[in-house]
Order: structure tokens, then sequence, then C-alpha cells
């Protein structure tokens, strides 16, 4: 497969912007290459700007859940369009989809819409900390929530994958407020706890990790953890921005039954374009200006178009049984690719919650940031670049999770189960 258009244009962006991309893992540092530009997306495909066409399970990390330009949200975008792109001003729009939101995820009584996932976690652990005047905060290695420095301290996603799980610029000062306990690791984090539990203002945590490859929270993990924030006094956060309307309609909360103080949101919620909110219990919203003492604002927060298209998609996915079908094609999918490499002797786990998913070429089962780092990295290089030459473009990093909409076909899933399977001949020579 050609990509001299996609190599050309790298190295021109290359001169004009860091790695030539606007988010580092884009850059392929990870598996190294030539990342490919991409011209167009439709459906469950996207095309760069050689014409090569790919079967996508990155879905823009995880919004494309209908998959790409979903004819009646591109519908509710030309519409809205006409009126205007940005008010920065109050819109039904909003409330309209902050109703949409509380109904769906159960611990949300009261939300507040910022523009990225980023902007949400950020202004969630200020919340935190203003409403339980505590300064610490915990999280959880492999994790991550964005890149506000206070939660750049052990981070998963591009802070793994470019080896700087804590990032330079962070001082000391801050990272000391950030505790970092083990995934899964309820004792670990009960100890934590003992110690620091008075002066802890919150603990936030991915309820499915998608950051570290996906893992799934281990049975009484999250319930553990809520426990013992209730017990002493300090706030649960869980952040959904990547699992939101992703595991269930409810969430990852909904599908574990847990209720969390405050919650974090992304991605789906504006259905493919810049979005991000927090919300939660009433008592603790109730907390952010202009109503309380704790001060976040912005400019295109709202955006009545990002809101047009989090609407659209939202009701899109309230429709009954979408999930079921979600799951079944992505069990469909897994199964396929479990199969082949069983088949071929090929050591691997596949961690699967819902419509998101990770490969690990390792023995050990995948439970942590520990378990996930013994995956044969040399071996997913390889098996990235065979399936990118091939059509099948998943993120290019270990550290990351997979996601499936609800439009990848049979024919998708028959694909890539043989590109797998050609993969994993040529492992055997
Ligand atoms: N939290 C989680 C769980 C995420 O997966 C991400 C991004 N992948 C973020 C926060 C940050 O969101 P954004 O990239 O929109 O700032």
């Amino acid at each position: 497969m050609k990509r001299e258009r996609s190599a050309n244009r790298f190295e021109e962006a290359k001169l004009l912007m860091p790695g030539g991309v606007s988010s580092p893992v884009r850059a392929f540092n990870g598996v190294g290459g030539v990342p490919p530009f991409i011209a167009r997306a439709k459906g469950s495909h996207i095309w760069d700007v050689d014409g090569n066409e790919y079967i996508d399970y990155v879905g823009s990390w995880g919004p494309a859940i209908l998959g790409h330009a979903h004819p009646k949200v591109i519908a509710a975008l030309n519409d809205a369009i006409e009126n205007g792109t940005s008010f920065g001003a109050p819109t039904e729009l909003e409330t309209r989809l902050a109703l949409m939101i509380c109904d769906a995820v159960s611990s949300i009584e009261m939300i507040r819409f910022v523009n990225s996932g980023t902007e949400a976690t950020m202004s969630a652990i200020r919340l935190a900390r203003g409403a339980t005047n505590r300064p610490k905060i915990v999280k959880f290695e492999g994790c991550y929530h964005g890149h506000a420095d206070s939660l750049l301290v052990k981070a998963g996603s591009g802070a793994a994958t470019c080896g700087e799980p804590t990032s330079a610029g962070v001082t000391d000062d801050t990272a000391k407020d950030t505790i970092v306990c083990r995934y899964n690791d309820i004792g670990g984090f009960e100890n934590t706890m003992t110690r620091h539990g008075s002066e802890v203002a919150c603990v936030i945590v991915e309820p499915v990790a998608g950051n570290m490859g996906c893992v799934p929270p281990i049975k009484g993990f999250l319930e553990g953890l809520r426990s013992i924030t209730s017990h002493y006094g300090a706030l649960l956060i869980f952040d959904e921005v990547m699992t939101g309307f992703r595991i269930s309609f409810g969430g990852a909360q909904g599908y574990y039954n847990i209720m969390p103080d405050l919650t974090c949101l992304g991605k789906i919620i504006g259905g493919g374009l810049p979005v991000g909110a927090y919300g939660g219990r009433k008592d603790v919203m109730e907390q952010v200006s202009p109503l309380g003492p704790v001060y976040q604002a912005g400019t295109l927060s709202g955006n009545p178009l990002a809101m047009t298209s989090g609407i659209k998609t939202i009701e899109l996915l309230s429709v009954p049984g979408v999930y079921m079908k979600l799951e079944a094609i992505s069990k469909s999918l897994t199964d396929a690719i479990h199969e082949v490499l069983l088949n071929h002797f090929v050591p691997h786990q596949i961690n699967r919650v819902g419509a998101m998913w990770s490969i690990f070429f390792t023995d050990e089962p995948v439970i942590d940031f520990i378990s996930a780092a013994t995956s044969d990295g040399i071996k997913f290089r390889q098996f990235f670049h065979f399936l990118l030459d091939n059509g099948i473009y998943i993120a290019p990093s270990q550290f990351e999770s997979a996601f499936v909409s609800l439009v990848h076909t049979e024919r998708d899933i028959k694909k890539t189960a043989e590109v797998i399977e050609a993969w994993a001949e040529g492992q055997r020579q």
C-alpha cells in the first residue's frame, strides 16, 4: 500500500507543528512509520489522501459510535449551522442535551458543558478540592485523564506511549498532591487512604480503563472505591470520557451499577465535535460558578454545533436494542480474532467490555499497567503495520483501546479476521 502523499504531507507538517501533529500519538512514535493523512470517513471506513481505504477501529478515539458521517447527524448539523456557529449565550440546545444526559446517567443531577475531556477532568478536580477544602487527589497508574498538570502523573495513553508517564513542566509541588495507586488493587488503595484519607479531596478513575489498552475493573474494585471514598469523605469521580454512552447507555456506572459523586464525559456526547462535560451530585455542582465559589468558564462551551451533534447522537443511541446490537458486533469481532490467534498459537489476551477492546501479546492476564506492559511491543508494532498495510486501522499504540461502531459489518469482521490470520501465519515461519 503506497502512502507517498501522506509521507510528503507529514514532512511538511513536521516543519510547522511539533511532530507534525495536533496530538502526540497521531505521530506514530509508538510504532514508527508514516501516519496516513485522512481525507474523509464514512460509516466504518476511512480514506487517506493517497486514496487508500481502511476499516476503522479508532473511530476518532471513541466518538464515532454511530460510524462516521451518520446521515442524520450531518443533516442536523447542516440545519444548525445556518443559524450561526457560536453565540456565547444560553441556548435551548444546552438544556436539551443536559436533560438527555441527566436522564441517561443515573448519578448526574446537574451538568456543566466544556470543550474537551481534559477540561472536564481538570474542572472536576478543582470542584472536588473546592467542595471538600482538601488538597490531595488519588489516581491510578496507567489511567489517563487528559493533560491537566495534576493528572499527568503516571498517566497512560500518549504519555505512556511516548515514555513520559509524568510530563516535563509539571512541578514537584503540583505532582506531590497527586497520589498514584495500582489499578484493580483495592488493598493497596485502602492502605493509601488509611494514611492520607483525611487530606484526599477526590479519587478519579476510569471505571473501565482504556488508556493502558482496555483493562476492565475486577470484581469488587469499583465497589471498594465507592465504600472507601464515602468512609473518608472523599469524592469519587468516574472519568467516563471514553466509557460514557459506550459501555452502555448509562455508561460504565450503569453497567456496573455504582454511583460516583461526579462524572466526566466527552467524546460520544459531542458526536464527533469538540465537547466535554462534568456533572454529578446537585449539592456538589452547586459549588460551581456562578452559583458557588469554584470558578470555571469557556468562550465556546455549550457550542450550538457540538450540542446539536450530541443531541442527535444520543437520540439515535436511545433506540431500544442498540447496545445489544453493538455487543453482538463487538463479540463477533473479538471472538473471530481470538480464534485465529489461538489456532496459530500466538500468545495473547483480548480484553473487551462492550464495544471497547484491546489485544495484548502476553501470556499474563492484563489487569493493570504492569501486566499491560508485559505485552510484546515489537510484536505489536509488526501486527499494527501488517494491519495498516492491509487496510485495517487500529490505534498506533499498545496503550490504547480499539472501538467498534454500530455500522461495522460482517464483511468488515471477516476481512479483519482474514488479515490477522495472514499475519499469524507469518509469525509461525
Ligand atoms: N479522560 C479519558 C478517560 C480519556 O480517554 C481522554 C482522552 N482520550 C481524556 C480524559 C481527555 O480527553 P480530551 O482528549 O478530549 O481532552
